[in-house]
């Protein structure tokens, strides 16, 4: 007599959901949620990022942040905020929509440090916003989150692994293969060896999918001190404040061509104090409060401003002195 024959099917994992709510296939705004639930269990979410949009195309328009109508409708609140890194993109929209979850946040020192600054700002408490180190992990309901450092051109900048069940995502945060990054260590490549096997990389950087290799940091300052050395009478380099890595090179390009360096723009302000704090800038030239920039002869003068991302120049009126004719701009924008 034949035996019954024995179906074996394969056990059926809890899925894994993702909903990314902006970065992808854009600049900015980078929002994504992560979603699962042991079998039998309600998916618990977590937020990876909550940036705010960067338009070249709308220099005057008001921020913009990702909409949550979709999460909202669906029921989800994330129970933890994970940060990859402190930029506008990944951090400028968590005082606007955090308030929505209450949920605790993680962050590395830096990015800690930026987030309780505009929290502070806006009103808000700071007691959710925790801070991890990179290299370090944390777990949150059934998630398990391993904080890999990156190179990126603000420091403590990290990659996620995410496990939870049996899946495994490596999301990416911004990254920047860079053999002189200025600041912090290059990638490791063991570190990114040992956690294969992946079952899923969600590559988040910018201009990523181009051929080609971008520049060092290391060559950008170069180029920077060779420009600023070239400029007569005052001198302003715009940039992202967030850019850290670029905000060193343009001081230590000034001081080299013996200039004095002074910011302008709060978020620049905010950015140079919060790292210094971390004894990040330690051979950051001393500033001059822009108030005194006019005691200066003009060629000892270098502005580093925020309020422009280095694509067309600032009002020269709003400088110091009013003397359009006198000041030298240089976009940093590599
Ligand atoms: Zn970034």
């Amino acid at each position: 007599m034949p035996k019954p024959r024995v179906q074996i099917r394969p056990r059926r994992r809890p899925p894994l959901r993702f909903l990314p709510l902006g970065g992808c296939g854009e600049i900015g705004m980078n929002l994504s949620l992560y979603g699962y639930g042991d079998e039998g269990q309600e998916d618990a979410w977590i937020a990876v990022d909550c940036g705010m949009m960067i338009r070249q195309d709308l220099p005057d328009s008001p921020l913009q942040v990702p909409n949550l109508a979709t999460p909202e409708t669906l029921g989800i609140v994330p129970r933890a905020l994970v940060i990859t890194h402190g930029h506008e993109d990944h951090i400028g929209a968590a005082a606007w929509l955090w308030p929505k979850w209450g949920c605790p946040i993680h962050a590395t020192p830096l990015a800690a440090g930026l987030l309780r600054a505009k929290f502070a700002e806006r009103g808000l408490s700071t007691d959710a916003i925790q801070v991890i180190e990179p290299g370090e992990a944390m777990e949150t309901g059934p998630f398990t989150l391993r904080f890999l450092p990156v190179t990126h051109s603000i420091p403590e900048s990290c990659s996620l692994l995410i496990t939870a069940g049996e899946h495994r995502v490596l999301h990416t945060g911004d990254w920047k293969l860079d053999p002189e990054p200025l600041l912090g260590a290059p990638i490791s490549p063991a570190t990114f060896r040992a956690i294969a096997p992946v079952d899923l990389v969600v590559g988040d950087s910018t201009n990523a999918p181009m051929p080609g290799d971008s520049r060092s940091e290391g060559e950008v300052a170069e180029a920077l001190e060779h420009a600023i050395a070239r400029c007569e009478g005052r001198v302003v380099v715009s940039c992202f404040a967030s850019n850290l890595a670029r905000v060193l090179a343009i001081g230590r390009a000034a001081e080299r061509c013996g200039r004095r360096v002074s910011l302008m723009g709060r978020s620049m302000e905010r950015m140079v104090a919060v790292a210094r704090g971390l004894g990040y800038l330690d051979d950051f030239p001393p500033l001059v409060p822009s108030s005194d920039l006019g005691y200066l002869p003009p060629e000892e003068v270098l502005v580093i401003a925020t309020g422009s991302q280095g694509s067309r120049a600032p009002r020269c009126s709003d400088w110091p002195g009013g003397d359009t004719a006198r000041w030298s701009w240089a976009p940093a924008t590599a």
